[in-house]
């Protein structure tokens, strides 16, 4: 009703009203006599008023539609509305308005969209604060290093969320815009090393509207830098030890042992075979290094895999038949627990022998009583499973999953003393196993009750039974 008062039409009939009592009074007698003439003209002009008021109300009512819809981010060209030329021009400006700002609306809506994007795909986190240090936006990067949620982490102070306050207040991040490190669980429970830089943002104005947080995960980094530092110390002490040994003896030589025919013997003896170590693990390092700069090429070629294992394990019977010294127990049997029907695989056949032979010497190695080495191989969806477990002296589970890294070995002099192992072995059949696209595990229930392991390799039952009909074919 309010509405329907302050309306410009209600104004314009009050007003219209109002001229025509104006002109009633002014001539009272007059047109008290001519009474009805004075009706004819008020109604014919009023008809006048509310026709013109209506087309004004109209368009009025048209640019206050636009303009909302302009306010809605939308633009409707079609409404043009009929009305006097200063409304038109009106309307033609505010659509030019409008088009400008929609125009505007849409390229900060791309941009918004590109920086969502880009965010959402870095892998570094990034999380920006208002002025105060709350937090107002976190990408998700952010939300998985620091095992959160975009909800748990709106609003709280950035030094609060980093758990850093013990050592910056908020106003610290601003003046010294500090780069820091921190410890923390990721997501996935992983530990991991965040290093963080902080940078102000500011207004055109140069008002401070808050903190940009980038947070860059240096585990990787940090732990290649440990593994190169490890690496070669390792390799200095490794090398040390033998290369002190022999000239300890070469020294006793030159010092008489020379002349002591039997002493001297085996004093050349223990430096052949610690020189004979020492190629061995220069060549073991060698071949690692080439697998790490990727130049192993792999020489595959599609054969069957029962044949191939009976081939290798016959091999080394041979061997265990022929050759059987203190590092050597003669009480060894292998013994094959796999069908005979053909498994057919990709692989590189020296390769695999290597890790067959390593996994198997391994198993004589460490079995100081013999025993039995059983050799099994199962064939699953995508790959087959071969294991190989014996009876020997086990591996304590604290060690399972450290064993394929480089120059470990088990901490028991007993185990390592007669067999002088380089510590190496495991990781290059490790290596050799991964490049085929296949996995290496160890299992043991323990110190003394034996060990198995499993290695896979790639496999499809259907590529496998096309080449069974193609060798049946070849017969
Ligand atoms: P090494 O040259 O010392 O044998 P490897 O890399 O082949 O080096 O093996 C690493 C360590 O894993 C060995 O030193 C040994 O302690 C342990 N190990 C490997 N295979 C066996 C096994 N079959 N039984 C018990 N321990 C094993």
């Amino acid at each position: 009703m309010i509405k329907f008062f302050n309306s410009m039409i209600f104004k314009g009939v009050v007003a219209h009203l109002l001229l025509f009592v104006i002109l009633f009074m002014s001539n009272f007698d007059y047109n008290l006599i001519h009474l009805s003439t004075f009706i004819g003209y008020y109604l014919f002009s009023l008809v006048f008023v509310l026709v013109f008021l209506n087309q004004q109300h109209r368009m009025i009512v048209n640019v206050s539609k636009q303009m909302n819809d302009i306010k809605n981010g939308y633009l409707n060209r079609d409404k043009i509305p009929k009305g006097t030329s200063k409304i038109n021009e009106l309307y033609e400006e505010i659509l030019k308005l409008g088009e400008d700002i929609v125009r505007t609306q849409n390229n900060l809506e791309n941009q918004r969209n590109q920086l969502d994007s880009i965010l959402a795909y870095m892998v570094d986190g990034v999380i920006a604060t208002d002025r105060r240090g709350n937090i107002i936006m976190a990408n998700k990067s952010a939300l998985h290093y620091l095992n959160t949620s975009n909800e748990l982490l709106m609003e709280k102070n950035i030094v609060d969320v980093l758990k850093i306050a013990d050592q910056y207040n908020f106003y610290d991040l601003l003046e010294k815009e500090p780069e820091i490190t921190i410890e923390t669980h990721d997501a996935g429970n992983e530990s991991i090393s965040l290093h963080i830089k902080f940078a102000l943002f500011r207004r055109e104005s140069g008002f401070i509207s808050g903190i940009i947080a980038v947070l860059h995960d240096m585990t990787k980094q940090d732990k290649a830098e440990r593994e190169r530092r490890l690496f070669v110390s390792n390799v200095s002490h490794e090398l040390r030890t033998p290369l002190t040994s022999v000239k300890a003896y070469l020294e006793a030589l030159e010092d008489g042992a020379i002349d002591d025919k039997e002493t001297a013997s085996s004093f050349i003896g223990v430096s052949l075979t610690e020189t004979n170590r020492m190629i061995r693990m220069i060549s073991d390092l060698l071949t690692l290094s080439r697998m790490d700069q990727d130049r192993i090429v792999l020489n595959k070629e599609i054969i069957n895999l029962i044949a191939f294992l009976d081939y290798q394990i016959n091999r080394l019977d041979q061997i265990l038949e022929t050759e059987s010294n203190d590092l050597i127990s003669s009480n060894f049997t292998l013994v094959r627990k796999y069908s005979d029907k053909p498994i057919w695989v990709e692989i590189d056949t020296d390769k695999i022998a290597q890790v067959i032979d390593n996994i198997i010497g391994n198993a004589i190695k460490y079995s100081p009583k013999g025993g039995t080495i059983t050799i099994y191989v199962e064939t699953r969806e995508r790959d087959v499973l071969i294991s190989i477990k014996d009876e020997g002296m086990g591996i304590p589970k604290s060690d399972l999953l450290k064993i394929f890294d480089r120059f470990y070995r088990v901490d028991n002099a007993s185990r390592n003393s007669k067999v002088g192992g380089t510590g190496l072995g495991l990781s290059i059949v490790h290596d050799i196993v991964k490049i085929h696209g296949g996995t290496i595990f160890a299992s043991s229930e323990g110190e003394g009750k034996g060990t198995t392991f499993s290695f896979t390799l790639p496999y499809s039952s259907e590529t496998s039974e096309y080449w069974d009909d193609a060798a049946d074919d070849f017969e």
